[in-house]
């Protein structure tokens, strides 16, 4: 039977690529975004993958929305918890809103988002569960007390769930990718991004979606059944962890 995959923020930049990616390997893809209609409709229109809104910080919100998928396309078997947002702040100057926007949907959303379909992955002994950190996550960052916490959570909670996961045939597994070429990356100042930030990269340039999508792909397939409760880095040498 084809396995169903869910990709929240599944979209645009990475998300887009992994559910592409997703696709082309085989799987019943569904794409989850939040509130940019125009470019999830597009991304429909040009990849044939259904998208569903809602938002990952609203739990029932995600129990609805995962229980409709389910309805139309049968039990989840992968979910990529992909959606992600910055609201960048030197740490004095932050408000409790950037806070608990970014922690809600980038740590929040897991839970959310896992909690609905770990019974029937539990009951059926199969399940995949990827979670997209950052490279933030492991390292920290300046002007990202939020993104970092929520990412570092992420890590925490996979390593927590792997552990539970691992008798019942589920995986749970971390990706931290680097500066990966996306819109929102690309749109960062030619010369910032020339100057102060690929020379930080010891392979020398952005990575693609792409790259970030093959290893969601390999830790989906029944070849990676062996591992779980990793941190999988995709940073281009950048940091080592
Ligand atoms: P984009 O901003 O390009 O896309 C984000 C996607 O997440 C969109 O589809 C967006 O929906 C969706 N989304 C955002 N908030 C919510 C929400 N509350 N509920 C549901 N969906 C939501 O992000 P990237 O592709 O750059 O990043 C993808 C992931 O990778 C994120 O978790 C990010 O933190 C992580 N990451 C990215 C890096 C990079 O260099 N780009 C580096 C390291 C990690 P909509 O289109 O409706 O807004």
């Amino acid at each position: 039977m084809t396995r169903t995959a869910i990709v929240t923020g599944g979209t645009r930049g990475i998300g887009a690529a992994i559910s592409t990616a997703l696709k082309t390997a085989g799987y019943n893809v569904v794409a989850t975004y939040a509130g940019n209609d125009e470019a999830a409709q597009k991304f429909r229109e040009a990849t044939g993958i259904p998208i569903y809104k809602w938002d990952v910080s609203n739990y029932e919100e995600c129990a609805a929305g995962i229980a409709r998928v389910e309805e139309e396309y049968g039990p989840v078997a992968v979910l990529v918890n992909n959606a992600g947002i910055t609201r960048d702040a030197m740490f004095h100057k932050m408000t409790p809103g950037q806070w608990n926007e970014v922690v809600n949907t980038n740590l929040n959303g897991l839970f959310n988002m896992t909690h609905p379909v770990w019974s029937g992955m539990r009951d059926r002994k199969f399940g995949r569960i990827i979670n997209i950190s950052s490279i933030n996550g492991q390292k920290g960052q300046a002007g990202q007390a939020n993104y970092s916490a929520a990412k570092a959570g992420d890590i925490g909670f996979t390593k927590a769930l792997a552990q539970e996961g691992a008798r019942a045939g589920i995986t749970v597994n971390a990706i931290c990718p680097g500066y990966i070429g996306t819109e929102m990356v690309r749109a960062i100042d030619e010369k910032v991004l020339n100057e102060r930030i690929i020379p930080q990269i010891p392979v020398g340039r952005l990575g693609e979606p792409e790259e970030v999508a093959r290893c969601v792909v390999f830790l989906a397939s029944d070849e990676a059944g062996f591992i779980t409760g990793s941190t999988l880095s995709a940073n281009g040498g950048q940091y080592f962890c």
